[in-house]
């Protein structure tokens, strides 16, 4: 069974509505204009229960099947938020927002559930219910934790979630997808040193920071080399180095750094945050400096379960012909605290050869959209069958 042909129809209206997206994008909880679209269309297609501001500024839209015999509630996830990144695709659709672009496609997974959920009312050949989740703040901000936080699991009695990623470098329109863990654990972490300020030229009368500070990077890298086993994963990466001075002769009192650790197991997660926090420390006695380490757990891992993630091969194979076994991701995943909640699957579906996600010159691939929607709704139909 290839595409739906509805969904081939349908290319070209949910293509306007992923285009107008990309547009407008907005970033974190700020998707007040995309909700409101996203809400508008659900009223429009007769969703039976259309709720905004779940997490903020999430929509959920209800669309009961022809029975309800099953009992059962399928909840379907998509991500509306975009990033702070300066587009440079040159599209005449691109972003009317400076410093915010649609770079990781939510653009297109917003566009292709609404296009699965359009198809969903229109039809409603399943037994069960379906839940349609629109999402803020996938981007770091956790708005899907906060969508589970606020009671959307239980409100609406979700049994099962499925969520969609585009992926560039995977075939437009075949699909990659793991059991187990699939994104890493992200956890952020701040590391502030303190020595002694003072003039750059009598070293002798300070306790350099950035001298401290550049110990502690470079011996933080040895968690991966030294300290984790070498078949396991673990990501530990300085991002930003900033120096209480910005002249030529002042050696600086202090020293921030920022960075993130990704992992994939979390006795791996354990173990490097106990050892970043002897090194911070540990170094900067060294030196007689202090250090703290500030070390945030973000997102979990993302873990599909093995019986969904079956399902979701399936139906992927179905529409495709194939589905490939996706890499292990060190991106993190928000969708995880869905998943932590409920069993469920998350695919990913090629976007072709186009740039990387989180690049300015990334687009969605709308030629995508009718393998996405056609996995969407077949989820829906295949688990929970007509009666
Ligand atoms: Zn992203
Ligand atoms: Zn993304």
């Amino acid at each position: 069974m290839p595409v739906k042909n509805r969904f081939a129809e349908m290319l070209p209206e949910i293509t306007e509505w992923r285009r107008d997206i990309h547009e407008h994008p907005e970033i974190l909880f700020e998707t007040h204009r995309t909700a409101a679209l996203v809400a508008d269309k659900l009223k429009e297609f007769g969703c039976d229960e259309v709720v905004t501001g779940i997490g903020r500024t999430g929509v959920v839209g209800i669309i009961k099947g022809k029975t309800d015999k099953s009992g059962r509630t399928i909840g379907l996830r998509a991500d509306m938020d975009a990033l702070p990144i300066h587009e440079e695709t040159g599209l005449d659709y691109a972003s009317k927002t400076p410093g915010a672009m649609h770079a990781c496609g939510h653009d297109g997974h917003t566009a292709m559930l609404l296009g699965a959920a359009k198809y969903l009312a229109e039809t409603r050949n399943f037994d069960g219910t379906v839940a349609v989740i629109f999402q803020p703040a996938e981007e770091g901000g956790g708005g899907g934790r906060e969508m589970v936080d606020d009671g959307m699991m239980d409100r609406w009695s979700i049994d099962e979630v499925y969520g969609m990623h585009n992926w560039p470098g995977v075939p437009t329109g075949s699909f990659a997808i793991r059991p187990g863990a699939f994104f890493a654990a992200a956890d952020l972490f701040e590391i502030n040193v303190t020595g002694r300020g003072g003039h750059a030229a009598k070293p002798h009368d300070t306790i350099d920071t950035t001298v401290v500070a550049s110990h502690i990077v470079l011996a933080l890298q040895t968690i991966a080399s030294r300290n984790v086993d070498p078949v396991k994963q673990v990501v530990v990466s300085v991002t930003s180095f900033e120096t209480g001075s910005h002249a030529h002769n002042v050696i600086p009192e202090t020293v921030k750094m920022k960075g993130t650790v990704r992992t994939l197991d979390p006795e791996v997660q354990d173990l490097t945050e106990a050892r970043m926090k002897e090194i911070v420390e540990g170094t900067a006695a060294t030196f007689g400096a202090k250090a703290e380490l500030v070390y945030k757990r973000n997102y979990p891992v993302m873990v599909n379960s093995e019986e969904q993630t079956e399902f979701a091969t399936e139906v992927a194979r179905d529409i495709a012909g194939d589905c490939d076994e996706a890499p292990l991701v060190m991106g993190g995943e928000d969708f995880a605290f869905m998943l932590n909640a409920r069993p469920g699957a998350y695919i990913l579906v090629g976007n072709g050869d186009t740039a990387m996600v989180h690049h300015p010159k990334y687009n969605f691939n709308d030629e995508a959209i009718p393998a996405g929607c056609s996995w969407l709704a077949e989820v829906v139909e295949r688990r929970m069958p007509a009666a």
